[in-house]
């Protein structure tokens, strides 16, 4: 957040007023206030977007790549934008197609087992992950904290389960910064299975990434090192991981554990894109954005079906008041955001020609919190240009702006790493990793009220960004990530 820079224009504009009395009257405001109020009031009082995610959650559930959900969710979603009044196409994007299959693990040996007692883990599978043998495998269990122990502790990992008890950390969640929170803990689901590979494990495991205590696991995306044997990996329910942890603490501990998922062919599926025609400059895009796919073990009603629908609904709100901006509004509901990026990278490539059309891109893929504002890749001197959007958004207690050098929302990475400036609405994150990739990402977890909220806020950013005279300025050029 950067409040200093939001109270510069005003004390500016009331030094001029002082010592030039009788400068003529101001120019109106490029974008009308009265019209992004109408904008903000009118999202308040819709329900479109609410329907929109029973529909996708209730009626389809889980839309993992590849699956005839996520088929289904396409079909659907294109037919909901379609009955909205807007230009819809369907954009081809390759995507991965793994299927989740059995998963069980038991805690055969450890220090005071009583005869013929075992002890049953709740895990899941982590998206991308090879399997164990039909049969499972059994092998004692190496239980760190850190890269860093698993590095000092290699020799005790040849030919063992390598549990990664790495805790979320919840207080930073409770106070703003569950993301903060997310990336120091996601570490280990994407990087833990070949790092102990390369010690020698023969499987690998982590304590979920999340910040409630239900023993549910969470699932997520892994990723094999080119350079390391690829060994099953999941993830632990944190009470379970916890469980094994002290018993690890006192002595050998053995664990049998069973996995069956499937790597099939790659499959074909969709982006859905949809157009409301800039009036004047209609080649000039601002994209407003959720994912469509989501984890199997739920419905995805969190992420990132409220995120969608909400981009959906901003859509269909400027349709439905007749609110042509000047530069076209297009929604694109991704494929494939949580395993391999699919269908970022099909629109990315498909339009590497028109990068400067785009003057800005939306998306929101953090949850269905009350928004508090904009997390904003942008330069310092766009924060002065967004004024109007948080005066807007200030009655509903949205119009903090939190600006980063870095990108947000992982489908719109690719344009703002080509200079487009880049937004997703910043939403209260506390309890988002309660649930993110488990088994109770479901509507009831989506409060009505907060994704009229979401649309009201995607809705009067996208209009003022579509409607502004000049977009704003490109991002300096930045070498992607990885
Ligand atoms: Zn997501």
């Amino acid at each position: 957040m950067n409040l200093s820079r939001l109270g510069k224009p005003a004390a500016f504009l009331s030094a001029l007023l002082l010592t030039m009395p009788v400068l003529a009257a101001e120019p109106p405001p490029a974008v009308d206030p009265a019209v992004l109020a109408r904008v903000r009031d009118a999202a308040m009082n819709s329900d479109w977007a609410y329907q929109r995610l029973s529909d996708l959650t209730d009626r389809i559930g889980p839309r993992l790549s590849g699956s005839p959900q996520a088929e289904a969710a396409v079909v659907q979603v294109a037919a909901a934008l379609r009955s909205a009044g807007l230009q819809v196409s369907l954009q081809p994007a390759k995507v991965p197609h793994w299927v989740r299959g059995e998963e069980a693990a038991e805690l055969v040996e450890y220090p005071g087992r009583p005869d013929g007692i075992v002890q049953h883990l709740r895990l899941t599978t982590l998206g991308g992950s090879v399997a164990t043998p039909k049969a499972g495998l059994t092998a004692p269990l190496l239980v760190v904290h850190s890269f860093d122990e698993l590095k000092a502790r290699a020799a005790e990992a040849k030919n063992a389960i390598v549990l990664f008890d790495v805790a979320f950390d919840q207080d930073l969640a409770d106070n703003g910064l569950a993301g903060a929170a997310y990336v120091q803990a996601v570490e280990y689901r994407v990087k833990g299975a070949s790092a102990a590979a390369r010690a020698g494990a023969v499987a690998s495991l982590i304590r979920s990434v999340g910040g409630a205590d239900f023993r549910l696991p969470h699932t997520g995306v892994m990723h094999y090192d080119a350079d390391a044997p690829k060994i099953p990996t999941a993830a632990l329910s944190a009470e379970d991981a916890m469980l094994a942890a002290r018993l690890a603490a006192q002595g050998a501990v053995t664990m049998h554990l069973k996995l069956t998922p499937q790597t099939l062919p790659d499959a074909d599926s969709h982006n859905v894109i949809a157009d409301l025609p800039g009036r004047d400059k209609p080649d000039e895009v601002v994209i407003v954005s959720g994912h469509l796919d989501s984890w199997d073990l739920a419905q995805g009603a969190i992420d990132d079906g409220a995120g969608v629908t909400s981009a959906m609904g901003a859509a269909q709100l400027l349709k439905s008041l007749d609110l042509r901006a000047r530069r076209t509004i297009r929604v694109v509901a991704w494929m494939n955001e949580e395993n391999g990026g699919g269908g970022s990278k099909a629109y990315f490539e498909a339009n590497k020609d028109r990068l400067v059309q785009h003057a800005a891109v939306i998306e929101s893929d953090s949850g269905a919190g009350k928004p508090l504002g904009l997390q904003a890749n942008v330069t310092l001197e766009s924060v002065a240009a967004l004024h109007p959007v948080t005066e807007a958004l200030r009655s509903l207690g949205a119009a903090a702006i939190e600006r980063r050098d870095e990108a947000v929302g992982a489908d719109i990475e690719p344009l703002q790493n080509a200079g487009v400036p880049g937004f997703e609405p910043l939403l209260d994150g506390r309890s988002y990793f309660f649930y993110h990739h488990t088994a109770a990402d479901t509507l009831d977890k989506v409060k009505p009220d907060n994704l009229r909220r979401q649309v009201a806020t995607l809705a009067v950013l996208a209009y003022y960004l579509a409607e502004m005279p000049e977009p704003l300025p490109r991002l300096p050029p930045r070498k992607e990530e990885n």
